[in-house]
């Protein structure tokens, strides 16, 4: 018997194709009529178009979200909410513009209906990461949390495939972490298994044609699902290493999680043997991180921290501030230990389960 604690988050989730159109029906939903419609500026047209589809109900529009959601980005946004007298925020695009509405509704207790276009999952989680002067901050409360999430598939079809496959890695390592938390419980298992299942198979699919809508609900459903996870359990190590890696040397958010996925696996594999079959499993194949590093490499990368941005000499410092702090993790975290892990993510080596290689060793004796 398998004892547990589930939380449950409330949200409204409103999932398919075209469902743009029902934005304002979920605005009038909530009690609302002056919405702040909000994006980052590369999404300016979807927010023209949604803010067309609400018509009336749109009091407002900002259109300048920015990546870790800098609190002076905030400032400006709250500005025009309290110009317009708007009472909820409608925010469409990825985990940035998302960030955006909700360190808004913090401030101001308006409601959000959020449209994910990427894969990061935080429309559905409890948490902010803010950055002041450089410094990024993260907190969790409910009151961050999107009321109603509306998933169109439609709107994600644009989203290039380079981007894509660097997103969907950034949700399936929200579902990998989940499956060796100390919160772990069959529910979100359950989640976690369906998104690395539904985004492994996404996303060569997307790759192949990035307009393949049976790909890209795929692909949306895991994020949702795989942000469920993030949203209910601790991560572990994985995380730890790409917030340590994105505050100190500013390393683009999924392009970190995709390069460190395989080799934090690999390194938690010998302490969560069981976890890394269930992964392994999920995925078609028997070497899970070895699985995980070919899909990113057979969809272009990124492979390498040499790659995303992080200098070599700096290698030394990250290892040293990843294991500064403990945390939970299967594996005990050691200078030594992470030190190797991260000489291997520079350099992109393929990562293997060694549990699998020493077992076959075994066998072979
Ligand atoms: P992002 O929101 O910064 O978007 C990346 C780029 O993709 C941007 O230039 C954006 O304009 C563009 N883009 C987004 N959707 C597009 C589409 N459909 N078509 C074309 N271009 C599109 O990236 P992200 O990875 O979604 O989010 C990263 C941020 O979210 C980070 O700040 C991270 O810390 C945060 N995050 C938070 C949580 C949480 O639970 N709080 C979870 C995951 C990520």
């Amino acid at each position: 018997m398998r004892s547990f604690v589930h939380t449950a988050y409330p949200a409204r989730v409103v999932f398919g194709a075209g469902t743009l159109a029902r934005v304002g029906d979920e605005v009038e939903r909530l009690g609302c009529s002056r919405a702040l419609v909000a994006a980052g500026p590369s999404l300016a047209d979807t927010a023209t178009r949604l803010g067309d589809t609400l018509g009336p109900l749109a009091a407002a529009r900002f259109t300048g979200a920015a990546m870790h959601t800098p609190v002076e980005v905030t400032e400006e946004a709250l500005e025009v909410a309290r110009e317009h007298a708007v009472d909820c925020v409608v925010a469409v695009g990825g985990g940035s513009t998302t960030g955006l509405a909700k360190a808004i509704a913090l401030r101001t207790g308006i409601p959000q209906v959020v449209l994910p276009t990427t894969y990061s999952g935080s429309e559905v989680t409890p948490v902010l990461g803010e950055t002041s002067q450089g410094e990024k901050t993260t907190r969790s409360a409910v009151e961050v949390l999107p009321e109603t999430v509306v998933y169109d598939v439609e709107l994600t079809l644009g989203l290039p495939v380079g981007l894509s496959v660097t997103s969907g890695v950034n949700a399936m390592a929200h579902a990998v972490e989940a499956l060796y938390s100390e919160q772990a419980n069959p529910v979100i298992d359950g989640f976690a298994l369906d998104a690395i299942t539904r985004m492994a198979r996404a996303l060569p699919a997307i790759a192949a044609d990035p307009s393949d809508v049976d790909g890209r609900a795929d692909a949306l459903h895991a994020a949702w699902l795989a942000g469920t996870c993030l949203a209910s359990v601790g991560m572990g190590l994985h995380h730890k290493l790409c917030h340590t890696l994105g505050g100190m040397f500013g390393l683009p958010h999924a392009e970190t999680h995709t390069v460190v996925l395989p080799h934090a696996m690999a390194y938690n594999a010998p302490a969560a043997p069981e976890t890394m079959c269930r992964v392994a499993e999920a995925l078609g194949t028997c070497d899970a991180p070895a699985a995980v590093h070919d899909l990113v490499a057979s969809l272009g990368g990124p492979t390498s921290l040499d790659e995303v941005g992080l200098p070599e000499s700096e290698l030394g410092r990250a290892a040293e501030l990843a294991v500064a702090k403990p945390y939970p993790n299967p594996r005990e975290l050691t200078l030594a230990g992470i030190t190797g892990l991260l000489e291997g993510a520079w350099r992109g080596r393929r990562p293997r389960d060694r549990g699998l290689i020493d077992a076959a060793r075994d066998t072979e004796h």
